[in-house]
């Protein structure tokens, strides 16, 4: 991309592959390389055998797993179907019931919901409000007709973990297997999967600087008995999943593994200190939302809902910047996320969050480009909404600053009444540095209000936020002489003050 490319901020979505990798790769596919079928009995095959079989080893390395334990896939999304399919299938004698989380990734709810319509149950936990599913919510929705759980270890679109140790051992104990997606952990966070109680666990390398289009599943030793394949052919992959393996593809695969493997005593630390201070930076906007607060994350995921923004302007305001909004994992049909649903957040709360997330190519620069970019978008929509249309309301007057303008420092504004309740006030203020440093007003009502509106918006200039709003309406009513059957009207303009005053952080 040029200098002008917005700064890349969605590693959970993808991640640009290492040079390194993109050369181990290249090595794998023309005349002189190692481009060889690894199931050929010749040079070339054992060639590629080899590169195969080192790269197993990488892979298996970077999660604590034997090297026959890992069967390469095309992505997180085959393993979880593999796993989910292929361990229903091969236990459906024990018990047709099935248990996952309703904030798991497509790739796990869409094989649930298919095998839903072949025979089995499923149930879809709902997590606490912070994305955490508590153990005894798990004890308690076991059947002794359960026979597959699946638990991600880190939500792709919050960062938030799950007790996968605790949650794992339940399984364990009644003999159910245990399927995890671990695909936005490996590489991120320390993972050693045989000290864990899991059977299955899925990979993709594209979340870790390794090409798109090839995965993993590790298949616990004492599992593999326990796992169907789910397509058939040339037995490669001890049969659980056949096919040309593409050397190239598991190559690269394998190289990226051992890069975030030697990374990963500094990089999770590295990472977290930028969602810090991209949070800090966010968080001292009013409204701002962390979702997944007070759980446990994963460094490099950080999501964020603004209040008072719709959720499409948002995202329309930020060309230089490459994030992901609320809606967008569901964008063809329009939902906002399911996921921030699950956790309780309502649609349009839901819909005016972005997702940033970051590996091993950010820098702190990006984080601060992302903390000036998105506080300006905000506020000048905030700014904006929805006084741009009463505005032009016939009666209103005053003076707001118009949206295009540049915002030096902050501006904050605050509301209230409707046209339709005949009386509507918006106050905008100017601050820094803990002052009003300037205010305008727009005001829609009887002679009065607007008269006590243009006297108190001259008064704000230089006061501080806890002494905002001087004095009462009662007071007002006084100083303005205004007619005591107005004070209704008059407690408008305190709510509109009082709305500047929320919203100034
Ligand atoms: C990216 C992702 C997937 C899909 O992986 P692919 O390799 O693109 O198929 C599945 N689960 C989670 C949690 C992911 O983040």
């Amino acid at each position: 991309m040029n200098d002008a490319a917005p700064v890349y901020l969605d590693y959970a979505a993808t991640t640009p592959v290492d040079p390194r990798v993109a050369r181990e790769m290249q090595q794998c596919l023309t005349a002189e390389g190692d481009f060889g079928n690894a199931s050929s009995a010749h040079a070339y095959g054992a060639a590629a055998a080899a590169r195969i079989g080192r790269a197993r080893a990488q892979v298996a390395a970077l999660v604590g797993a034997d090297a026959q334990e890992i069967t390469f896939t095309s992505g997180a999304t085959e393993s979880n179907n593999l796993a989910i399919l292929g361990a229903a299938h091969a236990n459906a004698h024990r018990g047709r019931h099935l248990l996952t989380l309703r904030t798991e990734h497509k790739a796990v709810l869409d094989p649930y919901r298919h095998l839903e319509k072949s025979g089995f149950t499923a149930t879809y936990l709902t997590p606490a409000r912070n994305g955490v599913l508590e153990p005894a919510v798990l004890a308690a929705a076991l059947r002794p007709d359960t026979v597959l759980v699946s638990i991600m270890y880190a939500n792709n679109e919050t960062g938030v973990l799950q007790d996968i140790r605790a949650l794992g051992a339940l399984c364990r104990e009644r003999g159910i297997v245990f399927h995890s997606d671990c695909a936005q952990a490996a590489g991120k966070l320390a993972l050693d999967v045989h000290a864990l109680p899991v059977d299955l666990v899925s990979f993709t390398a594209h979340k870790l600087c390794g090409p798109k289009g090839v995965g993993a599943l590790y298949v616990a030793r004492s599992a593999r008995p326990r796992l169907w394949p789910v397509s058939f052919g040339g037995g490669q992959e001890q049969g659980l999943r056949p096919g040309t393996l593409p050397t190239h593809q598991i190559a690269g695969f394998g190289l990226a593994c051992e890069l975030a493997h030697r990374e990963l005593s500094t990089e999770p630390a590295r990472l977290e200190a930028l969602r810090v201070r991209l949070w800090e930076g966010l968080a001292t906007l009013p409204d701002a939302h962390l979702n997944g607060a007070g759980a446990p994350h994963a460094p490099g995921i950080l999501n964020v809902s603004f209040g008072g923004v719709d959720g499409e302007s948002l995202i329309s305001g930020l060309e230089g910047l490459a994030v992901s909004a609320g809606a967008a994992c569901n964008s063809e049909t329009g939902e906002p996320s399911y996921v921030l649903r699950a956790l309780g957040r309502d649609s349009r709360l839901a819909e005016s969050s972005l997702r940033f997330s970051f590996g091993r190519f950010t820098r702190e620069s990006d984080v601060d480009f992302a903390v000036r970019a998105v506080r300006r978008q905000v506020l000048r929509l905030r700014s904006m909404s929805p006084a741009a249309p009463i505005a032009s309301v016939p009666g209103v007057v005053g003076a707001a600053w118009p949206p295009e303008e540049e915002i030096a420092g902050e501006l904050v504004a605050g509301e209230a009444g409707s046209p339709a309740e005949g009386t509507w006030v918006r106050f905008q203020l100017r601050v820094g540095a803990g002052k009003v440093k300037d205010a305008r007003f727009l005001v829609l009502g009887c002679p009065h209000t607007m008269d006590t509106v243009a006297w108190l918006c001259a008064q704000l200039p230089g006061r501080s936020r806890e002494a905002l709003v001087p004095g009462s309406p009662a007071d007002w009513a006084e100083a303005r002489a205004v007619p005591v059957e107005k004070l209704g009207r008059l407690l408008v303009v305190e709510d509109a003050l009082r709305a500047c005053r929320a919203r100034w952080a």
